[in-house]
């Protein structure tokens, strides 16, 4: 049976699977974004946006996939001749860099291999030789489904008084993040990860000092405009209406579950993807102490093409998953487990997988990994 998308186990990296009510808010006809009724939406998603972050503040949603979120701050808050920071571990920790590059010119970048940890003592380094203006740091690199350590540099980047931006595309939502007591002046999220809505949306949370700080160097982007329409129940240009609508029902759906339900279904996911990998004899890609919650990376197996595992995982037993992007092509294959993915999903797809390395005579132990699946799953009880 051919791969049909309609029904199949969806588990890329995100975007993410979109639950029916999601999809069903997007039926509408044409709103006038300047009427009524839409100021009414916008003011609901205005009131369920501290939901997602887990806190209230400034917090704007842009019409443009995560990046424009990324660029709306880095745009926003750095300054061409003062000091950055990048930090750099995978494929986005490297697209975090190339665009503070547009905005700044005193940019120091501080990298690891891909699928390292962060190099906590050189960025302790270079936060303490002093006039940094911002700290750019990817959260969940979902390149290598690997979560860097916020935690430990949070306190000298507050130390060192410099703005602490984050890329939370693939983490709010999905693993948690402490804004307040990180300290973090900028988390951008992603609607098509952990929220599980369509991609195409951004939303940005700011902590006062970032709004105050605020000298937009884009016009689209423009923050201090988005908070100004926002204000209003409104947004500076035509939204994106039928996405809006999703991100309010999505954004209903994580309120109904709560933000530490659904951080806590996830990490269960992650733990049982994780114990079922290395139940079938697979191994992690990025240094297992920092796995990611959201996005679990194997190495794939010598000898096992990986082009030719997702097809017929895909095309045989209806599952989806992602392979590595740039030097990772073919290395790895990447199944992500947030949002609104299940169990069920889990089980499918590490059946699929325990009968792929089965034909290739790799299996150690028949039905080792789906029991770590149903051993991760919630008691009965
Ligand atoms: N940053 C991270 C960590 C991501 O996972 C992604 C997308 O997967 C991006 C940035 C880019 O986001 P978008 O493709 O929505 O612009």
């Amino acid at each position: 049976m051919p791969y049909d998308p309609e029904t199949a186990t969806f588990l890329i990296a995100g975007p993410v699977r979109i639950h029916p009510r999601v999809l069903r808010a997007m039926s509408t006809p044409s709103l006038n974004h300047r009427g009524e009724y839409f100021h009414g939406i916008v003011a609901e998603i205005r009131e369920l946006l501290p939901v997602l972050f887990g806190t209230q503040g400034a917090q704007v949603v842009l019409s443009g996939s995560g990046t424009s979120g990324l660029e709306a701050v880095y745009s926003s808050l750095l300054r061409r001749g003062e000091r950055t920071i990048t930090v750099s571990n995978g494929n986005f920790g490297e697209r975090t860099d190339a665009i503070c590059r547009r905005y700044c010119e005193q940019v120091t970048t501080v990298s690891a291999p891909w699928g390292q940890p962060l190099p906590v003592e050189r960025i302790r380094e270079e936060l303490a030789r002093g006039d940094v203006r911002a700290l750019c740091v990817v959260y969940n690199e979902t390149s290598v489904g690997l979560r860097n350590d916020l935690a430990a540099i949070a306190p000298d980047v507050r130390k060192a008084g410099a703005l602490f931006l984050v890329d939370g595309i693939s983490a709010v939502a999905g693993i948690p993040c402490p804004i307040g007591e990180w300290g973090i002046d900028a988390l951008v999220a992603g609607s098509q990860k952990g929220l599980a809505a369509p991609a195409g949306l951004a939303m940005v949370h700011l902590s006062e000092r970032a709004v105050g700080e605020l000298r937009p160097a884009t016009f689209y982007l423009d923050l201090a405009e988005h908070l100004k329409s926002l204000a209003n129940n409104d947004t500076p240009w035509t939204p994106a209406v039928p996405l809006f609508l999703a991100l309010l029902e999505a954004l209903r759906l994580l309120q109904e579950e709560g933000l530490a339900t659904r951080l806590e279904r996830t990490r269960a996911m992650a733990l049982a993807s994780r114990a079922a990998v290395a139940a079938l004899g697979l191994e992690l890609f990025p240094d297992p102490a920092h796995a990611s919650d959201t996005v679990t990376a194997v190495r794939n197996p010598p000898g096992l093409d990986d082009a030719r595992l997702r097809k017929v995982l895909a095309e045989r037993y209806q599952v989806l998953l992602q392979g590595g992007q740039g030097a990772l092509k073919g290395k790895i294959f990447r199944i992500g487990h947030m949002g609104i993915a299940n169990w069920a999903d889990l089980l499918v797809t590490f059946a699929g997988l325990e009968r792929i390395l089965a034909h290739a005579g790799r299996l150690p132990s028949p039905g080792a990994g789906l029991g770590a699946i149903s051993a991760g799953m919630p008691s009965a009880g």
